[in-house]
């Protein structure tokens, strides 16, 4: 691909770009009465207009129907959550019955731990990355916590090497073989919060079988963002939550995946709850809880249908555009990005470090820069400019162009802030 670093080059990619009505569909967030440019899609999406009429449109039958609208809403609120099924395997690469959508993200990552953590005296570790994400470093502590064990001996972090910001694979593949005969499982996350980089999952979780373990990944950071193949690449299961690249509101609604060959598999323990017994008996109430034999099966509490109906209209939106195409315009995006990056640091050396990976499968969207110098007044200047970027301690800029409502312009007008650093 041929890129120019001049504003009209920027210009006429967005008015080429098949998908550029998509930005008209979400509300820009605005500084000093302008649109900002918005860089933060990977941690908060922002908002589609349709949201608020899809959760009016709840809001009202709530209001005319009481109770009845689990049954007689214009979306029935029983079965709410089965919308999800198929818009949500598109986008992991899943059957339908592999997910579901259900809780927020840290409380699936308990619930799929629950199931799929059963260490034994010969195994029993756990490997994931250094530095993971803090709640996944406190989920997989006090799980391991939970079961009597020492989290120092149990889960082995996977770092960088010295000097390097991305972890090998080889790495990687490495630990899985040395800890082979007392690993029980491998939970990383799918694309790295911090660096942006995307981890070879199909190979890992090849790996991790071999060993004898399971493998799962945190998607937070990977789910609307680059495609998943999860139930080819034979995936034990993952989670994720909406509220990043899937636009679905502040907290919204997260989902789980697991694969089919576990939906009856009855020596997996899990906790249960009455939205995942049997939908036939599930108002007989029986005593005995018989699960959904699939995903569903791992629901426990009734759906929180205005978080659901705000991921309903985001997801409807993902299902329009085409989530294929959308991938394709974010390469485009990012390869620009990088491809302005590459010429500030001929023109600035010493002022930025690109640390996400350059390969093309090894990165979304985001792109961390390590800022070599004045980094909190880069940043600040950046927001003063409009730029929405976010700042990671001790001295790391993420910038995340969302091909569903960011522009080629968005990308160069941050360029030409940055290089107008002295
Ligand atoms: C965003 C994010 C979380 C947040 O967890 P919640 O339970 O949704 O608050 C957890 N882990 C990772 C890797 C994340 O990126």
């Amino acid at each position: 691909m041929h890129f120019e670093n001049t504003l009209s080059f920027a210009r006429s990619m967005d008015k080429n770009d098949p998908l550029k009505k998509y930005r008209n569909r979400f509300h820009i967030p605005k500084y000093k009465g302008k649109n900002t440019i918005y860089f933060t899609g990977n941690s908060l999406g922002l908002q589609p207009k349709s949201t608020k009429k899809y959760i009016q449109q709840e809001l009202d039958d709530w209001a005319k129907l009481g109770v009845e609208g689990h049954f007689h809403a214009k979306n029935p609120w029983m079965p709410y959550h089965e919308k999800f099924a198929k818009l949500i395997a598109g986008i992991v690469g899943a059957k339908p019955h592999e997910v579901v959508v259900m809780n927020q993200l840290t409380i699936n990552l308990h619930l799929l731990m629950v199931s799929f953590y059963k260490p034994t005296k010969k195994r029993y570790k756990i490997i994931c990355e250094a530095k993971a994400f803090p709640s996944d470093q406190y989920a997989l502590q006090s799980q391991v916590r939970f079961h009597g064990l020492d989290p120092q001996k149990a889960i082995i972090e996977i770092a960088p090497r010295k000097g390097e910001h991305a972890i090998r694979h080889e790495d990687i593949l490495k630990a899985i073989e040395k800890h082979k005969d007392s690993l029980n499982m491998v939970l990383m996350g799918g694309v790295n919060y911090y660096s942006g980089q995307v981890l070879n999952m199909k190979e890992i979780t090849k790996a991790a079988h071999d060993a004898g373990a399971c493998a799962g990944f945190d998607l937070a950071h990977a789910v609307g963002n680059i495609s998943l193949e999860l139930h080819k690449w034979n995936t034990d299961f993952a989670c994720w939550c909406s509220y990043k690249y899937l636009n679905s509101g502040p907290g919204g609604v997260g989902g789980i995946y697991i694969h089919e060959r576990f939906s009856k598999d009855s020596s997996l323990q899990r906790f249960a709850g009455w939205w995942g017994s049997k939908k036939e008996t599930r108002f007989s109430m029986p005593e005995v809880f018989e699960a959904i034999p699939t995903a569903e099966g791992w629901q426990m509490s009734n759906a929180p249908i205005l978080s659901m109906a705000a991921h309903k209209a985001a997801l409807d939106i993902f299902h329009e555009a085409g989530f294929k195409n959308l991938i394709a315009k974010s390469k485009i995006m990012t390869g620009y990005l990088f491809f302005l990056l590459k010429e500030i640091q001929k023109k600035q050396p010493g002022l930025i470090e690109i640390i996400t990976p350059f390969n093309e499968k090894e990165h979304g969207c985001q792109v961390s820069l390590l800022m070599l110098k004045n980094g909190r007044s880069v940043f600040n200047r950046l927001q003063n400019k409009g730029v929405i970027s976010d700042w990671r301690e001790p001295n790391v800029i993420r910038i995340a162009p969302v091909p569903l409502y960011n522009t080629y312009e968005d990308i160069y007008k941050f360029y030409q802030i940055l290089m107008q650093e002295k």
